[in-house]
């Protein structure tokens, strides 16, 4: 970050310092600012003087040329935006409806070029560009038409020459290059390679360069969609493999971005949204290592930096895969993104001076050595206490216990060693009571809701085992195709053959499914298993609910659940019961089950047709350990 805040700075020192900055970065490759930095000086000298000569400057990396090249078409570069604001303001100048489609694409970070009749050019100053058609033996070219050496292109095409940063990851970690060194990252890379006079060197260590078609990765949406989607743009564009520093937008219809025209630097029918709204650079002080279900989840601790108005100190950084992928070390400096809600997370790092590993070798709970099961990290001990409460946690959840939370079942485990779904089953309220925070009432309450989760769907059973890769859904998919007390025997391949499962994981729950046994079998000793009801197809019975009703949305799905259906939240033909508040309401959901037939119920008569699960709670429970006919 700036040592100084530059709305402090003269419109003189703030050209200077501008003047200087572009000097180091596009023609000595060795940038000292970052580019958020870079965007703060220009937006406090368009702020003091927004007619500066500076501004206007269409910046271009200085190649080593064999000529110019005049563009027919000027290659403008585009204005920019910093928020989802500025971008709905643009939109909304020049929108023509709502439905005015808008197309959104990555803005790379690479050298914007144009491949024309055998020549490629660089952009240049927009008018003038420089010949750059030796540099072609370097470069692949990925377009709509496919991936192919540029040199077979027959069709002109802008684009951006770019490094994947799956090739920076792989090739150019042998490329050096003409002073012996590694490249420190791809933009400099690619910049350092199209500087060349001599690409021999670069041809003989097969170094590759990227040109992307523009038009390649382009999604399409609505000016009345924009703002909805957003996120989810981000997300999909930020998963390209491409060095990029934000995304375009420009309205897709040709005549509406022809007819708005440009100024004398900017055409008005497009514009950048630039991450530096949303990313900061830091240092990455410590990585806590955070225990999960099945794995140890690193978590960063870095410098504290300001984006959007909210102070940042943790990042997330996913899994071990994650951190070995990144190289990421202590020390080095990362930059961090925050867009929206979602979590803050790492984007790239770069390395930092001194430099210390980030990774451990023991639990941190019980000194247990830990296994790479790639991409996580994992305890893999059965007694360590805080692997178990995690694996604990989600048995609960998935068994319907809904009400028990981290805090109280950490309690539970280590007030009364509850160490198992069983074991939660057979408290009474009264030992509750020895456990730290409880009284009558809340003990009371709490044995309830265990208790009521002993009557479940044959699914949830599943879910509830622990089998890596078995959640809800999964459960749902292989119940459907296998009874329950087939499992057991299922083989590899059986399960394998399952939509969603594949060979691996095949393989891997065979094992879990005969290791599991004996838990299996305790479990179910503790509980009432619900099957599936089936619909006509084989198909279980789906259900929705609409309307306002006096208890949570939730209570009822679980008194669906516990009767056989399987919720669903949206109506489709395929729909076999929607259960309304208010039949006789107009929501969109009675709308759509009354055109497609879908069978529709007030709300009392589906409770009729249910017993809620208190009529369900008693504790003689039927034993069901034939099931297995053992
Ligand atoms: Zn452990």
């Amino acid at each position: 970050m700036l040592s100084f805040d530059p709305k402090t700075l003269t419109e003189l020192q703030l050209a200077e310092l501008i003047a200087y900055h572009d000097r180091k970065y596009w023609e000595d490759n060795s940038p000292e600012i970052s580019d958020d930095d870079y965007d703060a000086l220009t937006r406090a000298l368009t702020a003091l003087n927004p007619a500066h000569p500076l501004l206007r400057k269409v910046s271009a990396v200085t190649v080593a040329s064999e000529g110019k090249v005049i563009h027919d078409n000027p290659m403008l570069s585009l204005d920019k935006a910093y928020s989802l604001e500025e971008v709905m303001e643009w939109a909304g100048k020049f929108a023509r409806s709502k439905d005015e489609v808008i197309l959104v694409q990555p803005k790379y970070d690479g050298i914007s070029a144009l491949w024309e009749n055998g020549v490629l050019s660089t952009r240049g100053d927009g008018y003038t560009g420089e010949d750059i058609s030796d540099k072609v033996p370097l470069i692949e070219l990925e377009s709509v038409a496919g991936i192919m050496p540029l040199s077979e292109c027959k069709s002109p095409i802008r684009g951006e020459i770019v490094i994947r940063e799956d090739d920076f990851r792989t090739l150019y970690s042998k490329i050096r290059n003409r002073n012996g060194q590694l490249y420190k990252n791809s933009r400099n890379a690619a910049a350092g390679i199209m500087g060349l006079k001599d690409i021999s060197l670069m041809l003989l260590q097969k170094a590759k360069l990227t040109l992307v078609d523009y038009n390649l990765h382009s999604i399409q949406t609505t000016y009345g969609q924009l703002r909805e989607e957003w996120q989810s743009f981000l997300e999909k564009i930020e998963a390209l493999p491409y060095p990029m520093d934000g995304i375009v937008l420009k309205f897709s219809d040709q005549t509406l971005y022809e007819s708005l025209g440009a100024t004398a630097h900017h055409p008005r029918g497009a514009i950048a949204f630039k991450f530096s709204g949303i990313r900061c650079q830091s240092v990455l002080r410590s990585v806590e290592w955070s225990f999960g279900k099945n794995c140890l989840t690193p978590v960063a601790e870095i410098d504290p930096v300001e984006i959007g108005g909210v102070t940042i100190r943790h990042a997330s950084l996913h899994n071990l895969q994650n951190i070995l992928d990144k190289d990421l070390h202590i020390g080095d400096i990362v930059t961090v993104e925050r867009a929206g809600d979602v979590i803050p997370y790492i984007v790239s790092a770069e390395p930092g001076e001194k430099r210390v590993s980030c990774l451990i070798e023991n639990c941190p709970c019980c000194n247990a050595p830990l296994v790479r099961e790639l991409p996580e990290l994992r305890c893999i001990n059965p007694d360590c206490f805080e692997t178990r409460l995690r694996m604990l946690l989600s048995a609960v959840k998935n068994i319907g216990i809904e009400r028990l939370g981290e805090p109280v079942l950490r309690r539970l485990m280590k007030t009364l060693n509850v160490r198992s779904l069983p074991d939660l089953f057979r408290l009474t309220a009264s030992d509750f009571l020895r456990v730290e925070g409880f009284a009558a009432l809340s003990a009371e309450n709490l044995y309830r809701e265990i208790q009521s989760a002993r009557t479940v769907p044959d699914w949830q059973i599943l879910a509830s085992m622990n089998i890596k890769g078995i959640g809800p859904n999964i459960a749902k998919v292989i119940l459907k195709a296998y009874p329950f007390h087939e499992l057991r025997t299922m083989t590899a391949e059986q399960l394998a053959a399952i939509d969603g499962i594949g060979p691996e994981r095949g393989k891997a729950m065979e094992t879990e499914f005969r290791n599991g046994a004996e838990a299996l079998d305790e479990l179910l000793s503790c509980v009432t298993m619900l099957e599936q009801q089936q619909g006509n197809n084989g198909e279980s019975k789906t259900i929705c609910f609409t309307g306002k009703m006096p208890e949570k949305r939730s209570y009822y799905e679980k008194l669906a659940a516990k009767a056989g259906y399987e919720p669903v939240s949206t109506v489709t033909a395929a729909l076999s019961v929607l259960v309304a508040a208010d039949v006789n309401e107009n929501s969109s959901k009675l709308q759509k089950a009354r055109k497609s037939g879908v069978q529709i119920l007030p709300l009392e008569e589906f409770l009729a047709s249910v017993s809620g699960p208190e009529v369900q709670t008693s504790s003689s429970a039927p034993v069901q350990e034939d099931l297995f006919g053992f």
